[in-house]
C-alpha cells in the first residue's frame, strides 16, 4: 500500500493537466491494480453507464469522477484512503487554469503532500508543514493550530513553539472559522479535513494588508495541510496494524527480522555493543492444556508488559513465534544484559496472574509461571541472523538444564 502511495503521489505531482492526469492514473491504475481507467471527468453530465464509476468530492461537492473496468476491493480501499489527495489535485488544475499558476506554489504544495511518505509522527510532520509554508509565506508569520485532545473545543498552538502577539494567542484557541483581523492583516482559516475541525492555520502579514490572491493561496495551503496530517494519521494506523502484534503489542516476526538488521548494521557502523534475548515460556502448554487458550492468552498479554515495563525506551521487543520473545538491546554489553535478563526472570516468576475472569476449566484464580532465557552478544565477524540463533542456542540450554534461568552463549 505504501510503495503504491508512492508511486501515485509522484505521479499526481508530475501532473499539471486534465490530459497529463488522465494519462497518469491510467497507466498507473493499470499497472498496480490491472484495471482500466476509461476517463477521467472534470464535470459531471455525462454518465458511462458502464463499469465503475467513482466520484472524487472537494468540500462536499462533486468536483469529478474517475470510471474504471471494473470494482475491485482492493481499489476500492485504496480509492477510499487516495482520493482525497486526486481531488485536491483536479481542484488544484482546474485553479491553476483560471490563475496563471505560481511555481513556488506548487512546489509548496507538493512538498506539504510529499511529507506523508516519510510516515513521521505528527509532532514531527507539523514543523515540516510549518517550514514550508514560511518559506512560501515570505511577507507572513504562520502559526499551526491544532485541537488540543484534552478539551476539543480549544486550539492548542503547534508551531512554533511561541507566539506573542496577543492578538493571535488570545483569540484563535477559540476560533471555529475564518477570521480576518479588523487592519486585514491577520488572517485565520480552520483546517478541516473530511469534514473535521482539526484545528487553524494563521498568516500575520509584517507588511500590507493581506491581498485576495494570498488568502486564495492561504486557504488552499489549508486544506492541504488538513488533508495531509489527517492521512498522515491513517497511515501511520495502518502501518502499526502491518508490523504490530495484536496480542502483545510488540513488533511481529517480519518487523522484528527488519529492526534487527538495521541494529546489527549500525551497532557494526558504530562499534558498538549489541545484544539479543530469546525467551520462551516453561510449560506453556500445560497452561493452555489446565486453564484454556484464553488464560495462556492473558499469560502472555501479561508477560509481554512486564517485558516492556522491564527494558529501556530504545530496546526493541518482538514476537518471535508463539511465546517466544526476542529483545534486542542497542548500546548494552554482555554483563548489562546478563543483569537485565536476570531481574527479568525474577520479576516474572513473582508476578502472580489472575485467570479468574478468563479460567472455564477450574477453580484456579491466579498462577504463576517462569520464563527461560538465552543471552548473546553480538561479534564483529557475525551475520545478521547470528545474533537471534545464539541466543536461541543458549536459550535451548535454559531448557535442557532446568528453566526459569539466564544462561549466556559466550563463543
Ligand atoms: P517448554 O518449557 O519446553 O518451552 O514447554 P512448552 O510447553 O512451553 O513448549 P513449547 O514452547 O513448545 O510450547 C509452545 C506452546 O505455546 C504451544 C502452543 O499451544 C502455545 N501457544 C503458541 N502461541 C499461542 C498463543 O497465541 N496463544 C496461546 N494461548 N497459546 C499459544
Ligand atoms: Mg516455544
Ligand atoms: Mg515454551
Amino acid at each position: 500500500m505504501i510503495e503504491k502511495i508512492k508511486k501515485l503521489s509522484d505521479l499526481l505531482c508530475e501532473s499539471y493537466s486534465e490530459k497529463s492526469l488522465y494519462h497518469s492514473l491510467k497507466l498507473f491504475f493499470e499497472q498496480d491494480f490491472g484495471v482500466d481507467v476509461f476517463y477521467l471527468s472534470f464535470d459531471n453530465n455525462d454518465s458511462g453507464g458502464s463499469a465503475f464509476i467513482y466520484p472524487l468530492y472537494k468540500d462536499n461537492q462533486q468536483i469529478a469522477k474517475m470510471v474504471f473496468s471494473e470494482k475491485t476491493a482492493e481499489l476500492v480501499t485504496f480509492l477510499d484512503v487516495f482520493s482525497p489527495f486526486i481531488s485536491l489535485k483536479i481542484q488544484n488544475i482546474i485553479l491553476n487554469d483560471k490563475m496563471q499558476k505560481d511555481i513556488d506554489f506548487q512546489d509548496t504544495m507538493k512538498n506539504i503532500a510529499k511529507i506523508i511518505e516519510a510516515q513521521y509522527e505528527l509532532s514531527y510532520i507539523v514543523p515540516l508543514i510549518g517550514e514550508i509554508i514560511d518559506k512560501f509565506f515570505e511577507n507572513y508569520l504562520i502559526y499551526i493550530y491544532l485541537k488540543s485532545e484534552e478539551d476539543p473545543k480549544k486550539n492548542i498552538l503547534a508551531w512554533p513553539t511561541a507566539c506573542n502577539d496577543p492578538r493571535i494567542s488570545e483569540v484563535v484557541p477559540d476560533l471555529e472559522m475564518a477570521d480576518l483581523s479588523d487592519d486585514n492583516k491577520i488572517y485565520s482559516y480552520p483546517l478541516i479535513s473530511e469534514s473535521n475541525n482539526i484545528g487553524m492555520l494563521v498568516a500575520k502579514s509584517t507588511e500590507a494588508e493581506i491581498t485576495p490572491i494570498d488568502k486564495e493561496y492561504f486557504v488552499q495551503l489549508a486544506q492541504q495541510i488538513a488533508t495531509t496530517i489527517t492521512r498522515a494519521n491513517v497511515y501511520s494506523e495502518i502501518l502499526q496494524h502491518a508490523t504490530l502484534d495484536a496480542l502483545t503489542g510488540f513488533y511481529n516476526r517480519s518487523q522484528l527480522e527488519e529492526r534487527v538488521r538495521q541494529e546489527v548494521a549500525n551497532a557494526k557502523r558504530q562499534h558498538a555493543p549489541l545484544c539479543g534475548i530469546m525467551t520462551d515460556i516453561d510449560y506453556f502448554k500445560k497452561v493452555n492444556d489446565t486453564y484454556g487458550h484464553a488464560a495462556g492468552d492473558l499469560v502472555l498479554k501479561t508477560i509481554a508488559k512486564v517485558i516492556r515495563s522491564q527494558l529501556r525506551e530504545y530496546d526493541i521487543a518482538g514476537r518471535y513465534g508463539g511465546e517466544e520473545f526476542s529483545l534486542l538491546l542497542p548500546f548494552t554489553n554482555i554483563n548489562e544484559a546478563q543483569m537485565v535478563a536476570e531481574r527479568l526472570r525474577k520479576t516474572i516468576e513473582n508476578t502472580v496472574i489472575d485467570i479468574s475472569k478468563v479460567n472455564n476449566e477450574n477453580d484456579v484464580r491466579e498462577i504463576k509461571i517462569t520464563l527461560s532465557l538465552g543471552v548473546y552478544q553480538i561479534k564483529e565477524s557475525d551475520s545478521d541472523s547470528d545474533l537471534m540463533k545464539k541466543a536461541d542456542k543458549a536459550l535451548y540450554k535454559a531448557k535442557n538444564t532446568g528453566r526459569n534461568k539466564v544462561v549466556i552463549n559466550d563463543d
